[in-house]
């Protein structure tokens, strides 16, 4: 039945799916419903799920509370294309949690923010040149699908995309001081913006280096560059006021996605307020939205964040470490060549022993033996993203006895993909 749909999917949608990850094979599953941390496919199989829509549901699927206030909120009206009361709570939200942000706008997905984002800088400091870090991965847009992470991964450059728009993409190496020193020793004049995922979840999930970002941010500083922190993944996630709060430093301009929308499409920008203010209407930087600050998904975000308190997050990462620890053990006791990293509520494995500092080091990972490793685990009722390039994560409806499943689930996948 599954092979059927998706025969069907493939003569409207190309390769069958509306995203590129989304195609693993043979065949990716079909979703009929889902609820707290179970979703279940047209063949009514359920499988506990840490891919999570890819980040935005921290509190599982169909929340209660998110369910009856996005309802309420559909029976008054599903777009107005004009200003609501609940965008200036939502946007008080963000400002009171996330360090850098002063002001901000809505937008309607982790694109549109970073492309918007980009702009801003460019329009800030009239300059043209951005830098990114080699495998992060920063939506879908024409500026950053250079040597991109997630889907992009094994597509370093998209074709249809002019040269003339990528010439002013410069990328590095992730936690190189080195490289990034030299660039911008280089180019430092030209350049707008350095815009980084804090924790590279499109890659798997690599952590910056003790002392990195604050040498980034210092190298940015001196030389007028935007630092911009991508938390389109992070946002919410590491920690209440995301991974500039969990590792203490502080961007000019920050993008989010994902959680902000509580699993409805939803984006946004926020930052400083001087530079924030060159938005149009109020600057030049111009930048708009028909469903920028849809009343709908400006509610999920509401009702979302509302259940976001400091032991929340307590409680997640504590989730996050009893799981990582169970791999660990596993993997240390079977003695298998890999090793399992994460923070907070999220993590992955990496096919490969030695430490995972860049895109390089991810790449040296064993993909095949990652799908193995997939494919078991979905038999074994577990759900994750199909890439060894992509972040697994974990909800608040997560219970113990869930994360003792999937544990003892990795254990038997791992020794499939290990066998000979
Ligand atoms: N930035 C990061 C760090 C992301 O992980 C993603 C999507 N996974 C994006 C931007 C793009 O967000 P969206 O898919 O909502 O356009």
């Amino acid at each position: 039945m599954t092979e059927e749909l998706f025969n069907e999917s493939k003569k409207y949608f190309p390769g069958g799916v509306n995203s590129p990850v989304r195609a693993f094979k043979p065949y990716p599953f079909f979703v009929k419903s889902a609820g707290g941390c179970k979703i279940t496919d047209s063949e009514d199989n359920t499988y506990l799920d840490y891919c999570l829509a890819y980040g935005p549901l921290i509190l599982g699927h169909a929340n209660p509370k998110v369910v009856r206030e996005v309802s309420n909120q559909l029976t008054i009206g599903s777009a107005y294309g004009a200003p609501t009361e609940n965008e200036i709570k939502l946007a008080r939200e963000v400002v009171d949690r996330i360090p850098s942000a002063e002001m901000v706008r809505f937008c309607n997905s982790g694109t549109e923010a970073t492309m918007s984002a980009i702009r801003l800088a460019r329009g800030f400091t009239g300059r043209n040149k951005i830098i990114k870090f080699e495998g992060a991965y920063h939506g879908a847009h024409d500026y950053v699908l250079v040597k991109g992470g997630s889907g992009a991964a094994c597509l370093p450059d998209s074709a249809g995309i002019p040269t003339d728009t990528t010439k002013n993409t410069l990328s590095v190496p992730f936690n190189d001081e080195e490289a990034l020193t030299e660039l911008i020793e280089a180019e430092g004049e030209n350049i707008a913006c350095l815009i980084m995922e804090i924790v590279m979840g499109n890659v798997g999930c690599i952590e910056p280096k003790p002392g990195f970002l604050e040498f980034v941010r210092k190298i940015t500083e001196e030389n007028d560059i935007i630092l911009i922190f991508d938390e389109v993944i992070t946002g919410f996630r590491a920690s209440r006021g995301g991974a500039q709060q969990y590792y203490g430093v502080t961007p000019d301009l920050t993008t989010l996605g994902k959680i902000v929308g509580g699993g409805l499409p939803m984006g946004a920008f926020c930052g400083k307020r001087e530079i924030m203010e060159l938005i149009a209407p109020q600057g030049p930087v111009y930048q708009a939205g028909t469903f920028s600050g849809n009343p709908i998904s400006v509610q999920a975000g509401l009702s979302t964040l509302s259940q976001l308190d400091e032991e929340f997050y307590k409680d997640l990462e504590r989730k996050g470490d009893f799981l990582r620890s169970n791999i660990k053990s596993i993997i240390d006791d079977e003695q298998y060549n890999i090793q399992c990293v994460g923070l907070a509520s999220m993590f992955q494995i990496y096919m490969n022993p030695a430490e995972v500092f860049d895109y390089a080091d991810a790449k040296n990972s064993d993909s095949e033996r990652f799908l193995r490793y997939f494919r078991a685990l979905l038999k074994e009722g577990v759900f994750i993203p199909p890439s060894q390039f992509e972040c697994n994560f974990i909800s608040s409806a997560h219970g113990m006895a869930d994360l003792q499943d999937t544990a003892e689930a990795i254990e038997v996948a791992l020794a499939v993909a290990f066998k000979k």
